[in-house]
């Protein structure tokens, strides 16, 4: 089965986000766990977590993907920054057992000066505070770009980030084609090198999910601009094959791609089932 969702918006609740998902012919979905800015989460009502199960039955959705908010900071150089990434982080895999079994994604950080090796420290110390062994929500650290002082544009980064965790089983990847590739890393016209670096550094079975960006730059930009697919650098043949291949072809495709509304999700995700079904 194709999984094809994007980023949508939850300000109306769990049951108006899974309308909207059927709507564009979703079958998962990415939400913000609260204001990207990190204002304080809604109220999660049992009876809209009802609803949304039944239209996620009906529907056959796959799992989900909620998205920490964005600026959050596991590894500033300011402990007041850190100590509110880690109650924020704490308090949405909580909430995240409202629905649970499903991932919760977040960039692991910008280590403001401080070196990726203090970085890769921070970051493993505040999951191993927040991670539980009777959670059911696997914690995903997304590739980035490698702009400003960003940790996680190397594999490495992320593995030594996962080794240090002691619940590691609660942990997994997000892989972005945009930032990956704004990171270096040649997507573009090697997928397969590409995923077997990852399988030889991090290992396939920890890749859960994938954002599917096109990028407005080109590869080793450290930029992080998110394009429409077909409209960037990474271009619609390339797509077409990290769509179709095999080693991830089964991962929940998640897009980031920048429109103004519903519709132009919509059309993008029918495209990417168009050049999904020619191969299959
Ligand atoms: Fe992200
Ligand atoms: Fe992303
Ligand atoms: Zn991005």
């Amino acid at each position: 089965m194709f999984k094809i969702g994007c980023h949508l918006s939850i300000s109306n609740g769990f049951e108006s986000i899974a309308k909207d998902a059927v709507k564009i012919g979703a079958n998962t979905f990415q939400f913000f766990t609260r204001n990207p800015r990190g204002g304080r989460a809604k109220k999660i009502e049992p009876s809209d977590i009802e609803a949304f199960n039944k239209i996620a039955k009906e529907n056959n959705f796959t799992k989900i993907l909620a998205h920490a908010p964005y600026t959050l900071n596991a590894c500033s150089s300011n402990e007041s920054v850190r100590e509110f990434a880690l109650q924020t982080m704490a308090d949405d895999l909580q909430r995240m057992e409202c629905i649970p079994n499903n991932y919760y994604n977040f960039h692991p950080g910008s280590h403001t000066g401080q070196g990726i090796d203090t970085g890769i420290n921070q970051i493993s110390d505040i999951l191993n505070k927040i991670l539980k062994e009777n959670q059911t929500t696997i914690v995903l650290l997304e590739t980035m770009s490698g702009k400003g002082s960003e940790v996680g544009s190397r594999f490495e980064e992320l593995r030594q980030i996962i080794d240090k965790v002691e619940l590691k089983e609660k942990l997994g990847v997000c892989l972005d084609t945009c930032h990956i590739s704004d990171a270096g890393y040649d997507i573009i016209n090697d997928i397969e090198g590409v995923i077997k670096e990852f399988d030889e550094i991090i290992g396939l079975n920890k890749l859960k999910v994938i954002h599917l960006n096109d990028s407005k730059n080109p590869t080793g930009s450290k930029k992080d601009r998110h394009e429409q697919i077909g409209k960037g650098f990474i271009g619609v043949e390339a797509i077409t094959k990290i769509i179709n291949y095999e080693p991830i072809k089964d991962l929940p495709f998640i897009l980031e791609t920048p429109h103004d509304d519903l519709s132009g999700y919509e059309s993008e995700i029918n495209m990417l089932k168009k050049l999904r079904a020619e191969i299959d």
